[in-house]
């Protein structure tokens, strides 16, 4: 399949950018002839491993069900009821893949959800994004992909960018290369009309930096909660426990050392490299403990433990097998 290690990639890189997208929402399609190729419902974006992760179908199914026009609600309920929990379900809106083009990704990006939550939001999709299509509010699955088609069919083409009110967004396109052009260019003309409080941008695109380094060299990672700058005197020589945890340093500048550590400092930010779920967790808080003690005392107050007590506690066996 043509682009696929790409798309698998964006998938992957989608979920670093929490910007982009949250949890397991979203998703992603591409078609092969009568096919649709889509991200199943639930799944989260990083589980996207090959083409067996995705739900495949022919497209007439769905849009067969676009063509009714009574009982929407009973006749989406028939349909999801072939599934079973175990098997790859469908996602609710392959009703508006379907009706786009070749290559579709919807994200639920915080910037197009500030902006679809706006009560003027036609006004400022019209006065920033000249051809970007409205879509009302409608119930998710048949019935706005029916909304969809009745836009469609009085715009008289297939958009390339829908802003859903109070929901996401979508982009579309028929050729692999402007699709991603398409996301780098819409995400970032959002990301410049919206002073976020939360979301730092400069991490995330930091974080898209360090992926594509990463990538290639089969390192996965994870953004960190805490997306500011790390203090000037972060250090690990502080407490037994985050030196047993994080590892003597989590300094890797050159980013060629990844070796076994648990976190990474990149441009000043930090980025998690534990793999399993559970412990990530307990990396961050560890993390964020360390960088509130260095945020509260200037270097010069801080009592750093010695090199000879930091080499004892981390080839410490009793603290190695509380990792
Ligand atoms: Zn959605």
């Amino acid at each position: 399949m043509k682009n696929l290690d790409q798309i698998i990639s964006l998938c992957k890189l989608i979920d670093i950018r929490k910007d982009y997208n949250q949890s397991n929402g979203g998703n992603i399609s591409f078609k092969d002839g009568n096919k649709i190729y889509i991200k199943p419902s639930g799944k989260h974006m990083a589980r996207i491993n090959g083409l067996d992760d995705f739900y495949c179908s022919q497209m007439k199914i769905f849009s067969d069900l676009l063509t009714k026009t009574e009982d929407l609600d009973l006749h989406q309920q028939k349909f999801f009821k072939q599934f079973s929990p175990e098997k790859h379900r469908p996602s609710i809106e392959t009703f508006l893949h379907v009706q786009l083009k070749k290559y579709t990704l919807h994200l639920h990006h915080i910037g197009s959800l500030i902006i679809s939550c706006r009560r003027d939001w036609k006004e400022f999709v019209a006065a920033n994004f000249q051809d970007a299509l409205c879509l009302d509010y409608a119930h998710p699955g048949i019935e706005l992909g029916k909304e969809l088609q009745d836009q469609i069919k009085s715009l008289g083409f297939i958009p390339e960018v829908v802003f859903m009110q109070n929901h996401g967004i979508i982009l579309s396109s028929d050729n692999y290369d402007d699709f991603k052009l398409l996301i780098n260019i819409t995400f970032k003309k959002i990301n410049s009309l919206i002073e976020y409080h939360n979301f730092n941008i400069d991490y995330f695109e930091k974080a898209e930096s360090l992926f594509n380094i990463l990538h290639n060299r089969g390192i996965s990672f994870y953004s960190s909660l805490y997306n500011k700058k790390i203090p000037e005197n972060f250090s690990n020589f502080l407490s037994p426990d985050i030196i047993i945890h994080l590892g003597e340093t989590t300094e890797t500048k050159d980013l060629i050392t990844v070796g076994d550590k648990k976190v990474l400092i990149f441009k000043d930010y930090i980025f998690i490299l534990e793999q399993d779920p559970i412990k990530r967790l307990e990396i961050e808080e560890l993390v964020l403990a360390q960088i509130e003690i260095c945020q509260n005392l200037k270097k010069s107050e801080i009592h750093f433990l010695s090199s000879d007590i930091v080499k004892r506690i981390s080839t410490w066996a009793l603290g190695k097998a509380r990792r």
